[in-house]
């Protein structure tokens, strides 16, 4: 956790803007702002958890909701084929240090990531 509410915590709350795709108590899913597929959308679980070794520590039913949310809405915008990655750690690449699954689907290039 930090001391100041996070980007994504901002979103859930309207205060930065965002394309909402899904939302439930629990979970709220957006397309992201810098698109690296055809299909790329976030699944962040509204509690912030900073990575997803704490989400799956902390609460694996989310953990679990947050991967069907995933499948659902790969279903709804692409063929229902994905890939989820969560970067974990500021060396692989993650800049928000709450947990969120991005989404990848549709004609992806060979080995393509996130970043
Ligand atoms: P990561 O680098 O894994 O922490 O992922 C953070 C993701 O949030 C990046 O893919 C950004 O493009 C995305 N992002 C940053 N700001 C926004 C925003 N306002 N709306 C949607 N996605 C965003």
């Amino acid at each position: 956790m930090s001391d100041s509410p996070s980007l994504f915590t901002r979103i859930v709350a309207r205060e930065i803007p965002a394309d909402v795709l899904f939302e439930n108590e629990r979970i709220i899913a957006i397309r992201d702002i810098n698109p690296q597929a055809p299909v790329h959308l976030l699944v962040i679980p509204k509690m912030e958890y900073r990575n997803v070794t704490e989400l799956a520590a902390a609460d694996p039913v989310l953990l679990a909701e947050v991967v069907s949310v995933a499948q659902s809405l790969a279903s709804e915008h692409s063929t229902g084929d994905y890939r989820l990655v969560f970067n974990t750690g500021a060396s692989t690449g993650q800049t928000v240090f709450h947990v969120h699954a991005h989404v990848l689907s549709g004609a992806l290039e060979e080995g393509t990531l996130a970043h």
